[in-house]
């Protein structure tokens, strides 16, 4: 079936009742979906990203394939000292009377 081009046919927008060029109204999509609404650039609702929710697979392991966790044996202590600087500064004098 075949339809005139219409290039200067005019509607109205499903949402607002507004007269435009009937080129210039957009198809609204629900859910990547049309919902059947053919409305003007200021009633158009963009299809939100979370009625996607779900529909792609995504993978956010948070498991370590074959770890080696810290034992708390004393060469990891040792180690641990190793890289560790210390803290150091001059906060203050200490007076200390007995
Ligand atoms: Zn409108």
């Amino acid at each position: 079936m075949s339809y005139a081009k219409g290039s200067k046919a005019l509607g109205e927008c499903d949402r607002c009742g507004f007269t435009y060029k009937l080129a210039e109204l957009k198809y609204e999509v629900e859910n990547e979906t049309r919902n059947g609404l053919r409305v003007c650039d200021s009633c158009l609702d963009p299809d939100h990203p979370q009625f996607q929710l779900g529909r792609d697979v995504v993978a956010d392991p948070e498991a370590l394939f074959d770890p080696r966790p810290d034992q708390g044996n004393f060469t990891s202590l040792f180690t641990v000292a190793i890289h560790t600087q210390p803290i150091e500064g001059k906060i203050g004098n200490v007076k200390v009377v007995l």
